[in-house]
């Protein structure tokens, strides 16, 4: 693979472009998976058009990121303020893209489900945020695609991703080198996600908050937390396997609470607010990956 051998910014410069494309794709998700009418929800075959005048966007204004500069934000044919999620998700998706690399060996199935997951919670993000909806059409594939990315050690066993730079092995073990690797916070520290650890996750993700959302409705007697949370921990669970899970778990509820307690204080509501929960869980999660070890260390130094 003689993309390997590029430098680092090179390889940003040739993936950003496919990466606001993505992200452009990702807005046409965000729009229109949570509508009602099943036509409304078709993200394949209807062109492009303005949600507000409903008029087909020119090729050359949907250009990613440049379309809605180009238009200073407005749609063309009625003047509809294009609001700033539409740029912003574009450019998340090309910075994800673009910058995956620089965290994970590029091409390695890691990268894979990093990039995977990324562009899946910024999908869930939005559509939690303006919609408070997470939509099955795309957790469920996530599920199984978490236990499918664990697969791959059963056939290679980790005895041959060791093999990866001994000379004839070297293209099949660089091509799965990192895949079964845990979420790199535990690089080193933990076992990798195995297969068992992806299928727990997805039990547990799904299992655990369904007892505290239980437990919650005893004492408030309302639903804390959505279907659509106990999915969301569910594919996230095979993903990254339970241990991580649980910690995305306690840290967006800890953001949850960090932003909701102040509010149900300021608006006295009677706590009947609910709070997009999936949003805490997106923005938890890359902290969680990358940090999570050192989180936990320290949470057990402030606790013991
Ligand atoms: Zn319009």
């Amino acid at each position: 693979m003689p993309f390997l051998d590029l430098p680092p910014w090179i390889l940003s410069l040739f993936l950003a472009p496919f990466g606001l494309l993505l992200g452009s794709f990702s807005n046409v998700l965000i729009h229109r998976l949570p509508q009602e009418a099943p036509e409304d929800r078709n993200v394949v075959t209807k062109p492009s058009h303005c949600p507000s005048c409903k008029a087909k966007i020119k090729p050359w204004h949907n250009v990613p990121l440049f379309g809605w500069l180009w238009l200073r934000g407005k749609c063309a044919a009625c003047g509809w303020r294009i609001p700033i999620r539409y740029p912003l998700v574009e450019l998340l998706g090309g910075v994800i893209l673009g910058g995956a690399h620089w965290l994970l060996p590029f091409g390695t199935l890691i990268w894979l489900k990093a990039v995977l997951c990324a562009y899946a919670l910024v999908v869930l993000f939005f559509t939690d945020f303006t919609e408070m909806i997470l939509p099955d059409v795309i957790q469920f594939p996530l599920m199984v695609l978490g236990v499918l990315f664990a697969l791959p050690q059963l056939a290679w066993p980790e005895t041959l991703t060791k093999a990866w730079g001994q000379g004839d092995t070297l293209i099949q073990a660089l091509a799965f080198h990192n895949g079964l690797q845990p979420a790199p916070a535990y690089h080193g520290f933990e076992p990798t996600v195995t297969w068992q650890a992806s299928l727990l996750g997805l039990a547990i993700g799904y299992g655990a908050p369904a007892l505290l959302n239980q437990i919650y409705k005893w004492i408030r007697k309302t639903d804390g937390l959505g279907m659509g949370d106990f999915k969301m921990l569910a594919w996230l669970g095979a993903f990254w396997g339970w241990g991580p899970m649980l910690g995305i778990l306690f840290l967006g509820a800890g953001l949850g609470a960090a932003v909701g307690l102040p509010l149900m204080l300021t608006r006295r509501s009677g706590g009947q607010t609910m709070l997009p929960f999936g949003c805490f869980l997106a923005l938890a999660t890359p902290i969680v990956v990358f940090f999570g070890r050192a989180l936990w260390l320290g949470y057990l130094g402030v606790v013991g």
